[in-house]
């Protein structure tokens, strides 16, 4: 018998507002442990929360650019749970009356497009970290920083539509890009302002009712998604196949091991106790507002990809690579514009440009190159002034210095050297210099020929334009 998988994903995304989603406090990463609190957020007796509107609105955004229909009232509610990282001893959420519903994406996957929907986005509170003592005289305790509690969340849950490992990690990509693109969410995994539990089944081929799913709970790296998915879809079957039966539980990735282990069962599960928040009246969005949000959304990642690939003509490839950040895609798009040869632009763009990036672990927003200065080196390149390695070596003095690529070149003096007179002067030169080499090329030993293109080359230190150097040594190695 075959099997497919089932999976659903909910996913948690920080929202990058300056302040916490029910008190004043600064949401800022990495201060000093319990510096960003106030009563409001440390759980005071007597302390009332008060919404942040801009937190709404960027919920607001990402359910719109998801495609979902926004509930014009929608109910806070107190989820009740103790752990040492929850002052209150609740976390504010939403239950039964979400923001909202109903939403999609598109995810590409093997050139083809699935659909995977969205049953549902709420709004709610972050909760506090732990710290585990690692020193020796910490050994053995534990550390609360209530710097994140109350910091707004976004909870982003799929449809059981996803059917593989593969399918999972593009759907999270697509998800993490959107919210990156919509600037409400810096989408990093590592710092926890991205995260995803996985909820996953399988069933045998054909069967439409769902199996029982097991939850993997905050997976933080696309790879331990996949490596943990991949294994308990296994582990799934496995156990089907033996005559046995799933248990619903909640299960953990071991990344060291690369299996997942169970941590909880369904009986021991938390009975939350949800009833609606006192403290806050229903949210009510008015019909404008959504209006205003739609009107302002940004073009987003998938429909910037297809774009480019109409109207610049060049590969899905290259679309993909290019769109991969909004600034990236704007340098691209305003370099195209004042030099019109987009396969050339996203040549340089995606090969020195994303590798010198690279090499220095910057982001594209924070350098000095614009599409003004790329265009003028292409400018350049184009009427023949510099050759294609000059070029390389100027582009990498702008992204060092942030200095236009004319003045590189006439500091450095690497105006390319196409005059006839003083090319054939040196290739002369090289010829006298090297007389064996040139009789054993007379006598028919022609790869010798890119060595004297190499040797003029080097005597002009790279300057001297390609073209002219072949042409005028074979006209004078002919004779
Ligand atoms: P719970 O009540 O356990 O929280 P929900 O019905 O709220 O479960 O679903 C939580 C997530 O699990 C959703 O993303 C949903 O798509 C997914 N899900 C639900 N049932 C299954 C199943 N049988 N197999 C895989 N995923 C599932
Ligand atoms: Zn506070
Ligand atoms: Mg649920």
């Amino acid at each position: 018998m075959r099997y497919e998988a089932v999976i659903g994903l909910e996913v948690h995304a920080q929202l990058l507002t300056e302040s916490k989603v029910f008190c004043g406090c600064s949401t800022q990463f990495g201060a000093e442990p319990n510096t960003q609190v106030c009563p409001v957020c440390l759980g005071m007796p007597g302390v009332l929360p008060a919404l942040n509107r801009r937190a709404v609105e960027f919920a607001l955004r990402m359910a719109r650019a998801t495609n979902c229909r926004i509930n014009h009232k929608s109910v806070f509610a107190r989820k009740n749970y103790f752990y040492p990282d929850l002052p209150k001893g609740f976390q504010i959420s939403q239950y039964d009356r979400p923001l909202a519903e109903n939403g999609h994406i598109e995810i590409d996957i093997d050139g083809g497009a699935r659909h995977i929907g969205i049953t549902r986005i709420h709004m709610e509170e972050d909760a506090g970290k732990l710290l585990h003592g690692e020193t020796r005289e910490d050994e053995g305790y534990s550390f609360v920083d209530l710097n994140r509690t109350g910091v707004p969340l976004i909870e982003i849950v799929s449809e059981p539509d996803i059917r593989s490992a593969e399918e999972a990690s593009a759907y999270l990509k697509g998800l993490r890009d959107i919210l990156v693109y919509l600037e409400i969410c810096d989408g990093n995994m590592e710092q926890g302002s991205f995260r995803c539990d996985a909820n996953v089944s399988v069933r045998p081929e054909g069967e439409t009712r769902l199996g029982t799913k097991a939850e993997l709970k905050n997976m933080n790296s696309f790879k331990f998604i996949r490596d943990g998915l991949e294994y308990e879809i296994g582990r799934q079957i496995a156990l089907l196949e033996e005559g046995g039966s799933v248990a619903q539980e909640t299960r953990l990735f071991d990344p060291s091991r690369g299996i997942t282990v169970s941590m909880r069962s369904k009986e021991e599960a938390h009975d939350y106790r949800y009833f609606p928040e006192p403290d806050l009246l229903p949210l009510q969005v008015e019909e404008s507002w959504i209006e205003e949000i739609d009107g302002k959304l940004p073009e987003l990642p998938r429909a910037k990809r297809e774009r480019f690939v109409r109207e610049y003509a060049i590969p899905a490839y290259d679309a993909g690579v290019l769109t991969a950040s909004k600034a990236l895609a704007d340098l691209y798009e305003d370099s195209v514009r004042l030099h019109p040869n987009p396969k050339t632009v996203s040549n340089w763009v995606m090969g020195e440009l994303l590798r010198l990036l690279k090499s220095d672990n910057r982001d594209v927003k924070d350098i000095a190159i614009t599409p003004e200065t790329l265009a003028e080196l292409l400018n350049m390149v184009d009427s023949g002034k510099i050759n294609t390695k000059t070029a390389k070596e100027v582009f990498e003095g702008m992204y060092v210095s942030g200095k236009a690529p004319g003045s590189i070149v006439e500091e450095k003096g690497l105006i390319q050297i196409s005059d006839e007179d003083a090319l054939s002067k040196t290739i002369e030169e090289i010829l006298q210099a090297n007389q064996e080499s040139v009789e054993q090329y007379m006598a028919g030993k022609e790869k010798l020929f890119g060595f004297f293109v190499g040797q003029v080359m080097k005597a002009t230190k790279g300057k001297a334009n390609p073209r002219m150097v072949n042409m005028l040594l074979k006209e004078r190695l002919s004779q």
